[in-house]
């Protein structure tokens, strides 16, 4: 059988978060066609696997895509579920993207056989019939799935498991039934705390959870993300030339916050939470700092620092997948290809808004890339700085291309890059740049590659 072709300036591979930002904000900013491709049955990415009581943790207002605003977009207002985000990015695919004429969204599709060129080209085979649609490019092709996302339910733990051990994936918590008489909770990131949070919300009383917490991790204050003037409030960094000076300026300031005010966090991957569910995790008293869980079995769980018997009763909910992988940074923009990766940390809707802008103006592939450095996603405590640093630098960086910083000041998801429309004034875009100055010299000068 012969495969259907079909030309398009643009292959866009996913139609996760950061494909569906950039193919809205291209389709606003240019006149060109796309095709997006996804091997899931709707867009949305990884949100179509999650556990069912997943819900956005940061602001909504700092999600999606350009065009359009989420369910509850404001800073404080309540959180998007899991099925408000697939209703959203749904809608945006068949009334905005598809209704346009200009984009052809394969789902249940695999992309295969990328060959570079002018035109490039690729073959998407479907997963439910096996046929095969040629796809012809002649502008560039656009890789959304580098960041490659992992939630619990793609995956096995990542430690051994006997047969028979009481260990379930999140996904599965609500279809246990029979009410355990105990819960241990593996994995202290975003995931973890939303699974420790919905038990808390059911009724489960803390004394019937116990949570393996292999390091402690900052969190983001939800009340303050995205607040206004918040660079003015971060200048107060500059009295401080140490890392731990500067983090503990951070938390003074209120931006962060940790679960255990006796333990200095280690890690920090931009989990947020309000001061409220902060208040219900302190309640959680059985917190086992033994390092990452190695076995469960019929002798309890081992950790990296010692062993730790099963109570009676007791269901493990893995929560240890790595929602945020760091990949190796590389340029955006190349001969015929563009690689969607953040430019804020944890930021992938308005890094991709973002990358789309530029990739409609008239520019040179180097001056873009000059705009679009990507940022690695933050691992360790130390890169609490990098993750505010950044951000003071993209404001200072983007505020001083006209185009970009005019579209970014009407654009909703700029409120990710709070103050932006203060950085009209030459004073505030030094500021900003001092800042990110700062930040950068200590990390340097406080090395700590532990
Ligand atoms: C549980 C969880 C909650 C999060 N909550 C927030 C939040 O509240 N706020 C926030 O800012 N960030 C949040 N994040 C972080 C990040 O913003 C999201 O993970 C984001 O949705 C990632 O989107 P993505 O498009 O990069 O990746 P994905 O969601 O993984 O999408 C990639 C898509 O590419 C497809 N694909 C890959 N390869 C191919 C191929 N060869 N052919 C066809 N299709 C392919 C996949 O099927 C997938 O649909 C969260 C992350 C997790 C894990």
């Amino acid at each position: 059988m012969t495969p259907e072709t079909i030309t398009v300036d643009y292959l866009i591979i996913g139609a996760g978060a950061t494909g569906m930002a950039f193919a809205d904000a291209l389709l606003s900013e240019s006149t060109g066609t796309m095709a997006v491709v996804d091997r899931n049955h709707a867009p949305g990415g990884h949100w179509t696997m999650s556990y069912p009581f997943v819900r956005l943790h940061g602001p909504s207002n700092v999600y999606g895509v350009h065009s359009r605003a989420m369910p509850s977009d404001s800073v404080g207002a309540s959180l998007a579920s899991r099925n408000e985000v697939l209703d959203y990015y749904d809608r945006i695919m068949r009334d905005v993207l598809v209704a346009s004429g200009r984009v052809t969204y394969l789902p249940m599709h695999d992309v295969a056989d990328v060959r570079a060129g002018r035109p490039a080209t690729a073959r998407a085979r479907s997963l439910v019939t096996g046929a095969t649609t040629q796809i012809v490019v002649r502008k560039r092709i656009v890789d959304a799935s580098y960041v490659n996302v992992t939630v619990p339910a793609m995956m096995r733990p990542g430690y051994d498991v006997e047969d028979g051990a009481p260990v379930v994936p999140v996904n599965r918590l609500v279809e246990l039934g029979g009410a355990p008489e105990r819960f241990t909770v593996v994995g202290a990131g975003k995931t973890g705390l939303d699974a420790c949070l919905w038990l808390l919300n059911q009724g489960v009383t803390p004394d019937r959870i116990r949570w393996i917490a292999p390091r402690d991790a900052w969190l983001v204050n939800r009340s303050h993300e995205g607040a206004e003037s918040q660079f003015r409030e971060l200048t107060r960094l500059h009295e401080h030339d140490s890392v731990d000076g500067a983090t503990g300026a951070l938390e003074e300031l209120g931006l962060v916050l940790r679960r255990d005010p006796a333990v200095t966090p280690g890690a920090f991957r931009c989990a947020t939470v309000s001061s409220t569910e902060l208040d219900q995790l302190r309640q959680i008293e059985d917190v086992v700092r033994l390092g990452r869980v190695r076995r469960i079995d019929s002798a309890g769980a081992h950790l990296e620092g010692g062993t730790i018997p099963t109570p009676h009763g007791t269901v493990y909910v893995d929560c240890s997948a790595d929602g945020l992988t760091q990949k190796q940074p590389r340029p955006v923009f190349d001969e015929g290809t563009i690689t969607l990766q953040p430019l804020l940390p944890c930021l992938v809707a308005p890094s991709a808004a973002v990358i789309a802008k530029l990739e409609s103006l008239d520019l040179d592939d180097a001056t873009r890339n000059h705009l679009a450095p990507p940022a690695q996603n933050p691992r360790t405590a130390r890169d609490l700085l990098s993750f505010y640093g950044t951000r003071m630098e993209r404001l200072h960086r983007w505020s001083s291309s006209p185009a970009l910083f005019e579209w970014l000041v009407g654009s909703r998801l700029s409120a990710a890059l709070f103050d932006l429309h203060e950085m009209a004034d030459p004073d505030n875009r030094a500021t900003v740049a001092a800042l990110a100055g700062h930040l950068d010299d200590v990390l340097k000068r406080d090395d700590d590659p532990a």
